[in-house]
């Protein structure tokens, strides 16, 4: 472990001994495009082997449970589908529970009408039929596409988007996301998004929790970004810690209004503060 990592440590009062449940970010935090990050893989696992309960929670909507899971899995991370909340299945549920009976058009990847089905939501015969317009990551967008998704607002669809990320980090570095699809949309048609899921909205700390079946106190929020991962564990009431293999920085994190509660190198570090709160808590 770093100095840093046992600095930060020693200046929270915080410990992590009382906590039973890991909400763990993907993108930035497990890896990065195709690469697992460091480290990680093992820490999940001993998380496990622990005892604790996981979540993964990742804004990515352009994906499916299904494929995430596959993805982990040639990583060498078996984890249940069900502990996988993406922004893709957090939407499919939000729109099944409060607009079940809706048709939605989608702009986005394969990986989101997987979703869709599985929450058992209808799909618009054209786009000028569709109630909602769900956009996520299209990472082969055509025009045809934009153009079916631009008629769809045009006919009186409201727009709901997974997520509203700027970039992700991709294999190339990082790659415009999110906010790009909905940017095309939102500026040829006038009409602004009603809806966004992903971190850090209330909706998705939610679903989180629900997966985990803790309250938030019982729970930690790892991630690397301060604007998504740390605000929703702010503001939900649980514990943070930021990694430093994505998006932030540590000079960031110190300047910025969501202060997380531990800074570690990598997610590799939680096995080490969590060794170390048991120590702790064994010494008193
Ligand atoms: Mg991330």
């Amino acid at each position: 472990m770093s100095v840093f990592a046992q600095v930060e440590r020693v200046v929270t009062n915080v410990t992590l001994s009382s906590i039973e449940g890991f909400i763990i970010d993907l993108d930035g935090t497990v890896y990065r495009g195709k690469r697992p990050i460091a480290g990680a893989v093992e820490a999940i696992a001993e998380l496990k082997r622990q005892g604790k309960k996981t979540a993964f929670l990742s804004n990515r909507g352009n994906i499916s449970r299904k494929m995430c899971k596959d993805k982990l899995s040639a990583m060498g991370l078996d984890v249940l589908e069900e502990e996988i909340l993406l922004s893709s299945t957090v939407t499919a549920n939000y729109l099944r529970t409060f607009y079940k009976h809706s048709q939605v058009w989608t702009l986005g990847d394969a990986g989101l009408l997987e979703e869709l089905a599985a929450a058992g939501l209808t799909l618009a015969d054209k786009p000028e039929s569709a109630d909602w317009l769900v956009i996520t990551l299209h990472e082969t967008l055509t025009y045809k596409e934009l153009n079916e998704a631009f008629r769809a607002v045009r006919s009186g669809a409201r727009i709901i988007a997974t997520n509203a990320d700027k970039t992700f980090p991709g294999d190339e570095g990082d790659s415009i996301d999110v906010a790009g699809m909905i940017g095309a949309i939102v500026a040829s048609t006038g009409k602004e998004v009603e809806v966004v899921i992903g971190k850090p909205s209330a909706v998705m700390a939610e679903a989180a929790l629900n997966v985990l079946g803790l309250p938030p106190s019982s729970c930690l929020v790892i991630g690397d970004s301060l604007a998504s991962d740390i605000q929703l564990g702010k503001q939900a009431g649980m514990r943070t810690a930021l990694v430093l293999t994505g998006s932030a920085k540590r000079e960031e994190a110190k300047a910025s209004e969501w202060q997380p509660d531990w800074i570690w190198e990598s997610l590799a570090d939680v096995t080490q503060a969590a060794a170390f709160a048991a120590e702790t808590e064994a010494a008193k």
